[in-house]
């Protein structure tokens, strides 16, 4: 394989993973599919800074370009009543997304920044990416772009990116700045609730084998 769907989160998130992955001989195709970012003007900056950071690193580069938010929030408010449901939501829509994409357009894989986050849910993504790469006959490289964290967010301070405070969707951005929840207790209630999901991952592979 030389050449892979990449389907960006944003442009800092990018960083990382681009460099791993020509190192490793394969080149990215970047894709910015993210209904989830809100209000307007965020996620046409995070656009805009996707395209930049393509463009600074010489990248071909896709993007939808059409605002989301009503969507998101049709599929979101119903969704936000169940445990984990929005953000399950929010990773099975734009990872179905880019495996529909990269099968129409002719790519033989496809994966994702969001592989790259330390705070999203990494076995949860990964099974969802496996899941629509079947559905639509398409690979899911599987790459864990984490250890590369701080090297990341260093190229994204020396190309100059802008980085966006919060992850995405108007939720996450009041979760970011409520008064009432420290942001070091907010730090540690994700790191426990990822600690926890990574946990019950590793407990349901184990019973697999
Ligand atoms: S918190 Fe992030 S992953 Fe979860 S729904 Fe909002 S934008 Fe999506």
């Amino acid at each position: 394989m030389d050449k892979i769907l990449l389907h960006m989160c944003c442009g800092p998130c990018s960083c990382y993973p681009v460099k791993k992955l020509r190192e490793e001989g394969i080149e990215p195709v970047g894709y910015f599919f993210n209904p989830n970012i809100h209000p307007y003007q965020e996620w046409e900056r995070r656009l805009q800074t996707a395209g930049e950071f393509a463009q600074k690193v010489n990248m071909e580069f896709h993007a939808d370009e059409n605002y989301g938010l009503r969507d998101f929030m049709k599929k979101a408010l119903p969704a936000e009543a169940l445990p984990n449901g929005r953000c399950e939501m929010c990773y099975t829509w734009r990872l179905e997304e880019t495996a529909r994409f990269a099968a129409e357009h002719g790519f033989e894989a496809f994966t994702s920044t969001l592989f790259y986050s330390i705070y999203q849910q990494h076995g949860l993504m990964r099974r969802t990416a496996e899941h629509f790469a079947q559905k639509y006959g398409v690979k899911f490289y599987y790459e864990d772009f984490r250890p590369g964290w701080q090297e990341g967010i260093d190229i994204s301070l020396e190309l100059g990116l802008y980085r966006q405070p919060y992850c995405g969707c108007v939720f996450s951005e009041e979760e970011r700045y409520t008064k009432s929840v420290s942001n070091r207790e907010k730090k540690r209630r994700m790191k426990e609730k990822l600690q926890m999901a990574e946990a019950a991952e590793q407990k349901l592979l184990a019973a697999r084998l």
